[in-house]
């Protein structure tokens, strides 16, 4: 049987996919540093909701956010992070522009798909909490000097 059996994983094929040098190289303006797949516990999501604590909904978010797998990822470039809330929209979906992330995909707020630091502070806790130092990688992209320039 040449099916890989982890805990809890049904009998099912899976395969394992992975952008090789090239692709990173010529993909993304932003770099991506690093990337996991999980189901985080309510304890954990407490914390990454930390500051929604006294708000009604704060308990059905913590419940959502940890009910299944989280894509997590860390980002890397000039501005990214008020880019990539641009991108994501406003967090009632009712409110995102089309071509947001939201405006395009989501439709109500407590399911608005995607989260995205909402500033400098809260990026610095956020990927402290999501990741280990050791688990993001640091490299040069061949295109930044065409992406930001000499200087
Ligand atoms: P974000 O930074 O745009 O994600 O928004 P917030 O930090 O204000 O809220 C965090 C998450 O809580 C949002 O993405 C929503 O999923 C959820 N949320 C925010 N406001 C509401 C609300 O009024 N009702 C409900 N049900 N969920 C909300
Ligand atoms: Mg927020």
């Amino acid at each position: 049987d040449d099916m890989l059996l982890y805990r809890g994983f049904k009998k099912m094929e899976h395969t394992f996919i992975a952008i090789k040098p090239d692709g990173v190289q010529r993909g993304l303006e932003f770099k991506l540093v690093g990337i996991k797949v999980v189901v985080p516990s309510k304890d954990f999501v407490q914390k990454h909701y930390h500051d929604l604590k006294e708000r009604p909904f704060f308990n059905g978010s913590c419940d959502f956010l940890s009910s299944g797998p989280v894509i997590a990822m860390v980002w890397e470039g000039e501005g990214v992070i008020r880019y990539g809330r641009k991108l994501i929209g406003a967090t009632d979906p009712q409110k995102s522009e089309p071509g947001t992330i939201r405006g395009d995909l989501a439709v109500v707020v407590g399911r608005n798909i995607i989260h995205g630091s909402d500033g400098p502070v809260t990026a610095k806790d956020e990927i402290n909490l999501w990741f280990k130092p050791q688990k993001l990688v640091s490299y040069t992209n061949n295109a930044e000097k065409w992406i930001y320039g000499d200087n």
